[in-house]
């Protein structure tokens, strides 16, 4: 049988699959869970990603099966892989992006940088914890949290006495994630790709912008980034490609710290939002990584095809019946950026699109020059976002 990719939800990281699958000749499929996803032109089936029949099912009209998304159940997972299914990211490597905990005990085993963890069941751990780290603490629900719903600061326990009662517990029977608040400079995000047969390529380290838990802005390279830190990014992100067996495309979220030196803060195995820019800004972008990732074939060139790429989030965007026009707009603008818009309707916060900017000559220019370039990408791309009523 030829390849056909199968993707279990659809949303717009499933959508921006259906390009390069289209570009490579693959055929893709999609699960989605509702009539109208972003990914509903691959769309072949509309279902509960949760119900083990539902997953089977599709899965057995595809060589390959991959995902939007980290959510679903272990138990389906297991049951897919023992009926032989290629599930890639496996089971065991998912685990590590479904559960922050499971994630900071095998980072720590890899003895790679985490910020000081600990697990949690009660207050008094809790304030014990916050009064061992300077009075302040992250806490974190290890499961399905996203965009930071489920991270809250906390300087004492009881700011989060509705995370750890007994019945909210029930949910979390291995407790909370309790994190030191790191004082970080910034974040960045180290995007590579591993295929099965152990092949791995890193994209340059990039730069993540957050606004209240929600990815912004994200410039490549990081600006000022040295060769030393994005040799130690290099080698966090082929670390846990290879120790816990990633396929795809991953993604590691890291802080730097005063000191330069990285933690890592989040892991995810799928395309990533900090990883956008690789579309337009990389010879291979993600989702052609992805693709080529899971079906075992060789991995694309991930340099840049300019100085520099920045990419902007349009967060909210038009009304309905205003996008047309948003759009029309927003092209007029600026030939040269590149818009990415995911068809999804409008709503307070909500992530419906993306504008990257590629500026200046690719092969490297001074620093200097370079941080000018960035300046003058990041202001172009903030200019169509707004045309397309990003708030
Ligand atoms: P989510 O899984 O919802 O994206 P994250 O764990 O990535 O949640 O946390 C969301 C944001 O909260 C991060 O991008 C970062 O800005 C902040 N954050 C998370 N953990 C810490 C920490 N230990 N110290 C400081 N800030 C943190």
């Amino acid at each position: 049988m030829a390849h056909v990719v199968g993707v279990v939800g659809g949303g717009q990281l499933a959508r921006m699959m259906i390009g390069p699958a289209v570009e490579l000749g693959v055929d893709i499929r999609v699960l989605a869970e509702a009539e109208g996803a972003p990914a509903q032109l691959a769309a072949t089936m509309v279902g509960d990603y949760r119900d083990e029949k539902t997953v089977r099912e599709f899965a057995s009209t595809v060589t390959v099966l991959t995902f939007d998304h980290e959510h679903v159940p272990q138990p389906v997972l297991a049951s897919l892989e023992s009926d032989g299914v290629a599930v890639r990211p496996g089971a065991y490597a998912l685990g590590f992006a479904q559960d922050k905990i499971a994630m900071r005990r095998r980072m720590a085993e890899l003895g790679l940088p985490v910020p000081a963890w600990a697990v949690v069941s009660d207050e008094a751990q809790l304030d014990r914890f916050i009064s061992e780290h300077g009075g302040r603490a992250v806490v974190k629900l290890p499961v399905g949290g996203y965009d930071g719903h489920g991270v809250r600061f906390v300087s004492q326990a009881s700011e989060v006495a509705d995370w750890l009662n007994p019945d909210a517990l029930l949910g979390f029977p291995q407790g909370l994630l309790a994190e030191e608040a790191v004082e970080f400079t910034r974040e960045l995000s180290q995007l590579s790709a591993r295929s099965p047969s152990g092949e791995f390529a890193a994209w340059t380290l990039a730069e993540s912008v957050q606004r209240g838990g929600i990815c912004v802005e994200v410039v490549a390279p990081a600006p000022h980034a040295d060769k030393a830190l994005a040799d130690e990014a290099y080698r966090i992100a082929e670390s846990i490609a290879s120790g816990v067996g990633v396929v795809g495309v991953l993604a590691v979220e890291l802080f730097e710290t005063r000191d330069g030196s990285l933690l890592i803060n989040e892991l995810a195995m799928r395309p990533h939002n900090t990883g956008h820019w690789t579309m337009d800004g990389s010879v291979t972008g993600q989702f052609e990584q992805h693709l080529r990732a899971v079906l075992d074939l060789p991995l694309g060139d991930t340099a840049l095809t300019g100085a520099a790429a920045v990419m902007v989030n349009v967060l909210g965007g038009p009304r309905p019946g205003d996008v047309d026009e948003a759009l029309a707009k927003a092209l007029s603008v600026d030939a040269a950026a590149k818009v990415h818009w995911y068809g999804k309707e409008w709503r307070k916060g909500r992530k419906v699109g993306h504008v990257t900017v590629v500026a200046g000559a690719r092969g490297g220019e001074a620093v200097s020059d370079s941080i000018g370039v960035v300046m003058d990408a990041r202001e172009r791309a903030r200019t169509v976002a707004r045309a397309l009523g990003a708030e």
